[in-house]
């Protein structure tokens, strides 16, 4: 290592969780109440989390504004996720999903209301009653379009109330791992305070990465500019597997040009969109649930208009969302925010105006693979649910996998918090708190502090900003809505070529005090690792599911195809500790065809149409 060593402060926890967004607090406070001795860092200020941003609402069959029940939401998220989820983990969240809304209406969300006092709900893509049958289920509970905003700031206030210890704006760098009996275990966590440089060792028996979606190596993203996987990225380095890596949601409303997102709630009080001859083209995709069908179908349907010569504006490369039918104190009641972001934006006036927007990269189904405790899985070991020692993961940069190839819209936020809880149960149970560490391996910060000490000193030629408009661009061009052979083998050249050029970086900042450039770069390597992996996956499934669709294979193809795809990847951690040939290893996890209790029965696949 140049220059003077780093000096390292240790510190010892029974449960440390990196990540502060809806799933990481749920999980500290899981911990913390169970009596664990919990450390929660984050790089920013924990209400500054992405979840912060979550506009339209959380998906629970409460059954406030018709008929509703679990069984059907469970139905409506299997057959969203083209039949790619674990049915136990979808039953889980589905069976769970009331209390925990509840439990958040009882930390202080201020949810709006119906007429009788009830928690308001609105519908959303994808969510029926009767097992799919329709009519529309009114199933996503929403305070007013700012609900994330109002969840995470609950969930912030409850999580003080425990004795959990926040080390925020702290950046996280690599996992401790050693190798135990049966693989890969986790020992702790190696971060860094951005403030003054200090370099933290956490031990802990129990490390939960919360790190939210990598949405950021894409050109055009709803996601905060935070949102760059840093937690795949270390899993990735650790030489554990992601998983379902090629499937990116892509939401139908951002905004063109700035790709600031417009809530399917727009959609789900009654908006609807049209092409340039003002069609609602919408009824034709899915002549049953029209704009309210699922984001892969709905994002597709506009891609495709646009692509036949029906888009709106000057270059004809987007589509209208109209909400100036709905009486304006409705919208000033029910999408306040959206309001403003149109004018914003956009500039327009919603109520007079309709809005332009496009397909917007938004979320990522594929992640780190966990059960539904939130353990991590790594099924490199021969049994395809094998449990990595101390490690968890919850959240978008899970993979647990609910969501399979598409997610529902709302079904997210209820994810964070059924599963934030889920794991928080199972560190209860595994660890005993205070329990003594053992030694940590010799070279426990050899990977995080030469990795963090290469990129400081590195003297190369290219900007970080450069290599990542790059990826960025390549990302957008060659994985985006539609997909194919040609473009998908283009697209992994070319991206190939960007993570060569990662050699040729140049940090200019050598300080420890926020420097900025240091962080965007470690980010910026965490984010290029995931855009591999997603390249990589997408041009080697050769069927149509979900978000991922191929056009020389426009089937779904469950014969050959149902099953999860895990990605490796040799980047930074190989043998030497240092940079690999950037290679992508894939390999397969059976989907969990069964269900968790006799409840309910497996459902079986069948065409997915709305
Ligand atoms: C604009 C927008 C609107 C959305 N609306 C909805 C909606 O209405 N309904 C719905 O269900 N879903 C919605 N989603 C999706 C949902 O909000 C996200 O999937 C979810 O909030 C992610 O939460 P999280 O806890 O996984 O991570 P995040 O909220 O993204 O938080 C990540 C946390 O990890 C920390 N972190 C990351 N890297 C490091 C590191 N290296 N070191 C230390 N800390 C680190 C960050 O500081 C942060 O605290 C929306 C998403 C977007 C982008």
């Amino acid at each position: 290592m140049s220059d003077n060593a780093y000096k390292i402060i240790d510190h010892s926890y029974d449960t440390v969780v990196v990540g502060a967004g809806g799933s990481g607090l749920r999980a500290t406070m899981g911990s913390a109440e169970a009596g664990l001795k919990t450390a929660c860092i984050t790089k920013v200020f924990p209400t500054r989390s992405h979840t912060v941003a979550a506009q339209g609402g959380i998906a629970a069959s409460l059954g406030n504004m018709g008929p509703d029940h679990w069984t059907w939401h469970m139905f409506d998220t299997v057959k969203g996720s083209d039949w790619l989820g674990d049915q136990d983990a979808i039953e889980y969240l589905c069976r769970e999903a009331p209390a925990a809304v509840y439990e958040l209406e009882h930390a202080g969300v201020p949810f709006s209301r119906t007429s009788e006092g009830k928690i308001y709900q609105r519908p959303f893509g994808g969510m029926m009653q009767n097992m799919g049958e329709g009519p529309a289920a009114q199933r996503t509970c929403a305070a007013a379009d700012r609900t994330g905003h109002a969840m995470l700031h609950a969930l912030y206030q409850q999580s003080l109330k425990y004795d959990a210890d926040f080390f925020i704006e702290y950046f996280a760098i690599d996992l401790i791992m050693e190798d135990g009996p049966d693989g890969p275990e986790c020992r702790g966590v190696i971060a860094m305070c951005m403030e003054d440089g200090s370099i933290h060792r956490f031990r802990s028996h129990g490390v939960v990465l919360a790190t939210g979606g990598y949405g950021r190596c894409y050109f055009s993203a709803t996601s905060a500019h935070t949102c760059t996987g840093d937690g795949g990225g270390m899993v990735l380095r650790a030489g554990l597997p992601l998983q379902d890596m090629e499937f990116v949601q892509f939401h139908p409303t951002g905004i063109y040009g700035a790709g600031v997102l417009i809530t399917e709630g727009a959609r789900g009080e009654g908006g609807y969109l049209t092409n340039s001859e003002g069609e609602r083209f919408m009824e034709r995709y899915a002549p049953s649930a029209k704009d309210l069908a699922s984001r892969d179908v709905v994002s597709r349907s506009m891609a495709a208009e646009i692509r036949e010569g029906r888009g709106v504006g000057a270059e004809g490369d987007h589509i209208h969302l109209h909400l100036d039918h709905i009486d304006p104190a409705i919208l000033a009641e029910r999408l306040p925010g959206i309001t403003e972001t149109g004018k914003i934006f956009a500039g327009r006036d919603l109520t007079r105006q309709p809005l332009p927007v496009v397909p917007t990269v938004h979320y990522n189904m594929g992640g780190i693979p966990t059960n539904y405790h939130g353990e991590v899985v790594n099924p490199t070991n021969g049994n395809p649910d094998h449990v990595v020692p101390g490690l968890f993961a919850v959240g978008e940069a899970a993979c647990v996998s609910v969501h399979g190839a598409n997610r529902l819209g709302s079904n997210s936020l209820i994810d964070l918090v059924v599963f934030g809880r889920a794991t928080g149960k199972r560190l209860a149970e595994k660890i005993k708190p205070g329990t003594a560490h053992r030694p940590l391996p010799k070279n426990s910060t050899d990977m995080s502090l030469g990795r963090l000490d290469h990129f400081r000193y590195a003297k190369g030629g290219t900007p970080t900003a450069d290599i990542r408009l790059k990826m960025q661009k390549t990302m957008q061009k060659h994985a985006a809505v539609f997909r194919d052979n040609e473009l998908l083998e283009a697209g992994k050249v070319e991206l190939g070529k960007v993570y060569d050029s990662m050699s040729d970086i140049g940090v200019t900042d050598r300080s420890m005090i926020w420097n900025t450039d240091l962080i965007e770069t470690m980010e910026l390597d965490n984010l290029i690792s995931q855009a591999m992996v997603t390249m990589h996956a997408a041009a080697n499934r050769k069927e149509s599911r979900g978000a991922h669709m191929q056009e020389d294979y426009p089937d779904r193809d469950d014969k050959n195809w149902m099953k999860h795809t895990t990605t490796t990847f040799d980047g930074w951690g190989g043998p030497d500790k240092a940079r690999g040939a950037g290679e992508v290893k894939i390999d397969y996890r059976p989907v969990h065809e069964f269900t968790l209790t006799e409840e309910i029965e497996y459902i079986k696949p069948k065409k997915r149409v709305y």
